[in-house]
C-alpha cells in the first residue's frame, strides 16, 4: 500500500509527525487507496518558507513563460484525463463522466491561464500635467495559501492555483482530507511541467503541497504572517472563520462558500427539458455540488403533472460505483456526509406538512451495502420557511415548493442566505429577463440546470456564498494581483498634481 508525501521546496517528503491517515473508496469501504501524511505546523512553516524564497525568483520569470508552464500542465492533464478521472471517481465517488468533466475544467483553466500570461493587461490614463505619463499594471502579491474542498478535487485547485501562478505568486496548497490523491496527481503534474519548461532554471518551492486536516494545517495558514493571501472554497462556517482571522491579519481573502440553489419551472416551460435539468442538477455528483439544485419551485398549473414525471424518472436512476458503466448516481463522499443527509431527511419528515415522495433512506441492497449510498430523495409540499427549504444539505435531497406567479417564484428562490446558482424554465421572454434582473445569485441559467459553469466565465455567489470575489475567466486575475500605478515625469521640473495646475 502506497504511503504518499508532501511536496516542499521541490522535494517529496514525509510529514514531521510520522503519522498518516487513510483514504478509502466511498463506494467500497474495503478499497483502501493509500495513506496520506497528517502534517504538522512545522511542515507548514517549512513550505511557507520555501514559497517565500521561491517568490523572489518566480516573480521575475516573464509572465508568458509562466504561462508556458501552464500550457504544458494542460497538455499532461489531457494525456492523462481518463486515468485522473478513474482515480478521482474511486476517491470521491461521482461518476466517471463527471470526473472527466472535472478534469476537463482543469485543462480549460490551464489553457486559459497559459494565454493570460500573454495578456495580464495593464491600463494607461492621461496625466493631468504636461510631459508626464501615467501607467498602471498588475504585479504579483506573494505567497498564497490555497484551501479546497473535496467535491471538485481537480477543477477547484486549478481555478485558484493557475491564475495565482501566472500572476507570479507562489503557493502552499492544502487539499481536502477526502481527496488527497487527486491533489497529489495534480501537484506532480505542475511540478513536472515546471521542470520541463524551466530546465536548469527550475525554481523549487513555487508550488508546495501539504496534506492534513483543516484544524491543524488550515489553521496554520491563517496564523502564518508570510502567507499574504488565502483562497478558500468550502463551507460558510469555515469561510467565516477564515475571513475573521484573515481580516485581522490584513490578508487578502477570497471565499467561495455554500449554496441553496433553486430551479423554477413556469407553466409555459418545456417540461421534458426542465425534467432532464432537475434530475441532472439535483442528483448529479449525488447532490454534492455547491451549485446543486436543492429546491424545485413549480408553478401551480404544472405542479402535479411535473411531480408525477419526476418521481417516475427518479425511480429509474441507477446507483453504484461511478467507474461502472450505466451508473447514474454515486455514493455520498463519506459516512459522516451520509449521516448529515439522513439527519436532514429526518428534519424534513418532522417538519410540518412536508411529504416524502421518493427515497428517504440509505441504499443498502447488494453491492450498495459496501459504500455510503443514499437513495435520491424528494419532499413535496415544502414551504419557504422550512429548514429543508433554506439550509444547505449537500446530498441527493430535493425540496419541492409551489408558486402561483413569477414574482412569487423569484421571492421563494431568494428566500435563503445563499446566492450562488439559479435557474428558470420558461418560454416567455419577458419572464426570463425579469428573472435575470430580480434573482439574487451570482449565476442564473435560463432553460438550463443550476449546474454547468464554464471555466472562462466568472464563478461565485452573492450574500453568504462569498465575499465578493469571483473565480474563473478574467475576473479572477483581480484577486491574484495588485495594481501598481506608475507616474513618469519627463518635464524636467517638479510638477505638483492638484496644486500647480488648478
Ligand atoms: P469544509 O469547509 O469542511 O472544508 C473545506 C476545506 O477547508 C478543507 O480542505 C478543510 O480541511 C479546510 N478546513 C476545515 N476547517 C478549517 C479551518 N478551521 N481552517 C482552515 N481550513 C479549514 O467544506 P467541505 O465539506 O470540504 O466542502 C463542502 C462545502 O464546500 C459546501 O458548503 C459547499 O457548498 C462548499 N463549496 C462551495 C463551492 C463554491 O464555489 N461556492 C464549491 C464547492 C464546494
Amino acid at each position: 500500500m502506497e504511503y504518499f508525501k508532501n511536496l516542499i521546496n521541490g522535494e517529496w517528503k514525509d510529514s514531521k509527525s510520522g503519522k498518516y491517515s487513510e483514504n478509502r473508496n466511498p463506494a467500497d469501504k474495503e478499497d483502501l487507496i493509500g495513506y496520506f501524511p497528517s502534517s504538522t505546523p512545522e511542515d507548514v512553516e517549512e513550505a511557507v518558507k520555501a514559497a517565500k524564497e521561491a517568490f523572489k525568483k518566480w516573480r521575475l520569470i516573464p509572465a508568458p513563460k509562466r504561462g508556458d508552464v501552464l500550457k504544458i500542465v494542460g497538455d499532461i492533464m489531457l494525456q492523462k484525463k481518463d486515468e485522473i478521472a478513474f482515480e478521482m471517481t474511486r476517491e470521491m465517488g461521482k461518476v466517471f463522466a463527471e470526473t472527466k468533466g472535472d478534469t476537463q475544467e482543469g485543462i480549460d483553466t490551464a489553457y486559459y491561464a497559459a494565454s493570460e500570461g500573454r495578456r495580464l493587461f495593464g491600463l494607461n490614463a492621461p496625466s493631468e500635467l504636461p510631459n508626464k505619463m501615467n501607467l498602471s499594471f498588475r504585479v504579483p502579491i506573494g505567497v498564497g495559501g490555497i484551501i479546497t474542498p473535496w467535491n471538485f478535487p481537480m477543477a477547484i485547485p486549478t481555478w485558484k492555483i493557475f491564475p495565482a501562478l501566472v500572476c507570479g505568486n507562489t503557493v502552499v496548497f492544502k487539499p481536502a482530507e477526502l481527496t488527497p490523491k487527486t491533489a497529489n496527481t495534480f501537484v506532480k503534474i505542475v511540478d513536472q511541467a515546471m521542470r520541463e519548461v524551466l530546465g536548469k532554471d527550475y525554481i523549487p518551492g513555487v508550488i508546495n503541497l501539504i496534506h492534513g486536516s483543516g484544524r491543524v494545517v488550515g489553521e496554520c495558514f491563517l496564523a502564518n504572517k508570510d502567507i499574504d493571501f488565502i483562497s478558500f472554497t468550502g463551507s460558510t462556517e469555515v469561510g467565516r472563520r477564515i475571513n475573521e482571522v484573515g481580516g485581522r491579519e490584513l490578508k487578502r481573502v477570497s471565499l467561495e462558500l455554500g449554496g441553496k440553489n433553486a430551479q423554477i419551472v413556469m407553466d409555459d416551460a418545456n417540461l421534458e427539458l426542465a425534467l432532464d435539468a432537475v434530475l441532472w442538477g439535483a442528483f448529479g455528483t449525488t447532490g454534492q455540488r455547491c451549485t446543486a439544485t436543492s429546491r424545485l419551485i413549480l408553478h401551480k398549473n404544472i405542479h402535479d403533472k411535473f411531480l408525477k414525471m419526476l418521481t417516475e424518472r427518479v425511480s429509474k436512476l441507477k446507483l453504484g460505483y461511478g467507474n461502472n458503466k450505466g451508473v447514474d448516481v454515486g455514493p455520498c463522499v463519506s459516512e459522516s456526509q451520509r449521516e448529515t443527509v439522513n439527519n436532514y431527511v429526518q428534519i424534513g419528515l418532522k417538519e410540518d406538512k412536508a411529504t416524502l415522495i421518493a427515497g428517504g433512506d440509505y441504499a443498502k441492497d447488494g453491492e450498495l451495502a459496501k459504500g455510503w449510498f443514499y437513495k435520491p430523495t424528494i419532499f413535496k409540499d415544502v414551504t419557504p420557511e422550512m429548514r429543508i427549504a433554506k439550509e444547505e444539505i449537500f446530498g441527493p435531497v430535493l425540496s419541492v415548493l409551489k408558486c402561483s406567479s413569477l414574482e412569487e417564484g423569484v421571492a421563494i428562490l431568494n428566500n435563503t442566505v445563499y446566492g450562488l446558482s439559479s435557474s428558470i424554465f420558461t418560454n416567455n421572454v419577458n419572464d426570463a429577463f425579469m428573472a435575470v434582473r430580480d434573482i439574487q445569485a451570482g449565476i442564473t441559467y435560463i432553460n438550463g440546470a443550476t449546474i454547468g459553469a464554464e471555466a472562462h466565465m466568472p464563478f461565485g455567489g452573492v450574500k453568504a456564498t462569498g465575499n465578493g470575489h469571483r473565480e474563473g475567466g478574467w475576473t479572477v486575475y483581480d484577486f491574484y494581483s495588485e495594481w501598481k500605478a506608475v507616474y513618469i515625469d519627463y518635464s524636467g521640473k517638479l510638477q505638483r498634481a492638484q496644486i500647480d495646475n488648478y
